[in-house]
C-alpha cells in the first residue's frame, strides 16, 4: 500500500505528454489545452478609453459651468479639443477627446441649459481607462498548457485568435466488470445493480478534455476479461476499469493485465474510499484499474485519472488545487492509516460540512456533494473550527 502522493508521482511520471496538437475554433476550444503560447497583436485599451457615461473636460474647470461642445460615441474619434471652459459628452468606450484629463460621470452632473452643464458631484478620479495599460502589443497573454474556460475564450477572442491551437484529445476506454452489473435501461433482478460506474466514468472522461470509448459490461471471467482489455488497449491511450481488482476469488483484473505484459507499478493505495486501485503501464498506454464501489471509482478518476490525461494533453495544472476551509463540526474516525476523502458541502458560515455517508457504496450521498475534506493519514480527529484541505469533486 503506497500513499496517495507516491501514487501521484508514478501517474505522473508515467504520463508523457502527447507531442500533437490540431487547430479548432474558437467555441470548440473551451476545456481544450492550448498548445502554444498567445501573445497580443494589439495595445489594450488602444486608445485613451472613456471608463463611463459622461462628459469629457479638464479637471481644473469642475467649479464653473461647461460648455458642451460635441456627443461623441463609442466607435468614433471626437472632432473638438477640449480647452478651458468646455467639455465633451462621451460614452462608455469612447476615445477621450484632445485636452481632456477626466470624465465626469452623467450621474454627478445638471443641466444648466442645452449647450452647458455643471458637475455636482465630489471629484475622486479620471474615469479614464489610459491607452495600453491592460496589455501592450506583443505582450505574452495565455501560456501554453492553459485549460482553456470562458475567461481564455475572451482573451484569444480579443487579440484576434479565432483558430487556436491545442493538444490532441487522448482516448479513454472504459470497461467495467463485474457479473452482477446490467445496463441503466434494464431492470436488476435479485442480486443485481446497474452499472453507474461506466456512465460516470465516461463524463468525467468528457469534463476532463478527453475522448470516452465505452467498451461496457464484461463478463467475471478471465477469458472476457482478456478479450476485452485487448480490445481497450487497441483503440485507446488510457485504459480506465471499474471492479475486479480487489481480492475477490472473481477479480481477474491482475492476473490478466500481468499476462498482457502491462507493468504495474501499485495495485492499493492508502486512501479511503479507494485502496484497491491500480495503475500500470504498457509503453505509453496506461491503464487504471479502479475499485468497483461507485464512491472510490468516483474519486480515484479525480484524484488520478485526470491527472493523467491533463498531463498527456500537456496541461500546465494536471492536479487540482486544495484550499484550506474550516470546518462545522467536530469529526472522529476509529483508524488513520489511511488518507480519507470525505465528501462535503459548503454551509452557509462559510465551513464545510460532511455529509453523512454509509461509506463508498453509497454514492446517493453525493447528491449535495461539493468538495471532498481530505483528512490525512494519522489525524483521527477534527475540531470545529480547524482547517482542513478540501478539493472540488
Ligand atoms: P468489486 O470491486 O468488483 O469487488 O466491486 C465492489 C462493489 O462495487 C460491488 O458491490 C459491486 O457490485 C459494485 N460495483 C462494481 N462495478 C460497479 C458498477 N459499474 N456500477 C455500480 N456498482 C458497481
Ligand atoms: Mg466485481
Amino acid at each position: 500500500m503506497i500513499p496517495l502522493s507516491k501514487a501521484e508521482a508514478y501517474v505522473l511520471e508515467c504520463a508523457l505528454p502527447m507531442s500533437s496538437t490540431e487547430q479548432v475554433g474558437l467555441w470548440e476550444s473551451l476545456g481544450r489545452v492550448l498548445a502554444t503560447d498567445i501573445s497580443s497583436d494589439m495595445n489594450m485599451p488602444p486608445f485613451d478609453k472613456s471608463a463611463v457615461d459622461g462628459y469629457a473636460c479638464r479637471k481644473e474647470d469642475l467649479d464653473a459651468n461647461l460648455k458642451v461642445v460635441e456627443v461623441i460615441p463609442a466607435g468614433q474619434m471626437a472632432n473638438m479639443e477640449i480647452t478651458q471652459g468646455l467639455c465633451s459628452k462621451i460614452m462608455t468606450g469612447a476615445p477621450v477627446p484632445k485636452g481632456a484629463n477626466c470624465v465626469i460621470m452623467v450621474e454627478e452632473v445638471e443641466e444648466v441649459d442645452e449647450q452647458t452643464i455643471r458637475f455636482t458631484g465630489k471629484y475622486s478620479k479620471t474615469n479614464i481607462a489610459i491607452f495600453a495599460e491592460d496589455v501592450k502589443e506583443g505582450d505574452k497573454v495565455l501560456s501554453k498548457g492553459v485549460i482553456i474556460e470562458p475567461q481564455h475564450i475572451a482573451i484569444l477572442s480579443a487579440v484576434g485568435v479565432s483558430n487556436v491551437t491545442v493538444s490532441v484529445r487522448p482516448k479513454v476506454s472504459i470497461l467495467v466488470t463485474g457479473d452482477e452489473l446490467v445496463e441503466v435501461s434494464e431492470k436488476p433482478n435479485v442480486g443485481q445493480i446497474r452499472n453507474s460506474n461506466g456512465h460516470q466514468l465516461y463524463s468525467q472522461v468528457i469534463r476532463s478534455g478527453a475522448i470516452p470509448v465505452y467498451i461496457g459490461i464484461v463478463d467475471d471471467t478471465e477469458s472476457a476479461t482478456e478479450t476485452a482489455i485487448v480490445n481497450a488497449l487497441s483503440q485507446s491511450d488510457i485504459v480506465v476499469l471499474t471492479g475486479g481488482v480487489s481480492m475477490g476469488d472473481f477479480d481477474y483484473v491482475p492476473k490478466v493485465l500481468n499476462g498482457l505484459g502491462i507493468d504495474i507499478k501499485f495495485q492499493t493505495i492508502a486512501v479511503q474510499p479507494g485502496k484497491p486501485t491500480l495503475f500500470g503501464v504498457k509503453g505509453k498506454q496506461l491503464v487504471f484499474g479502479l475499485p468497483g464501489n461507485p464512491v472510490s471509482s468516483l474519486f480515484q478518476f479525480d484524484l488520478l485519472v485526470r491527472t493523467a490525461i491533463l498531463r498527456l494533453m500537456g496541461g500546465s495544472s494536471a492536479q487540482r488545487e486544495l484550499l484550506k476551509m474550516p470546518i462545522a463540526h467536530d469529526y472522529k474516525r476509529k483508524r488513520s492509516e489511511r488518507l480519507a476523502l470525505v465528501p462535503a458541502k459548503v454551509n452557509g458560515n462559510g465551513e464545510v460540512e460532511l455529509l453523512s455517508y454509509h461509506g463508498s457504496a453509497h454514492i446517493f450521498a453525493l447528491a449535495q456533494a461539493q468538495l471532498m475534506v481530505i483528512v490525512p493519514i494519522g489525524v483521527s480527529q477534527l475540531k470545529k473550527g480547524d482547517l482542513v484541505n478540501v478539493r472540488s469533486v
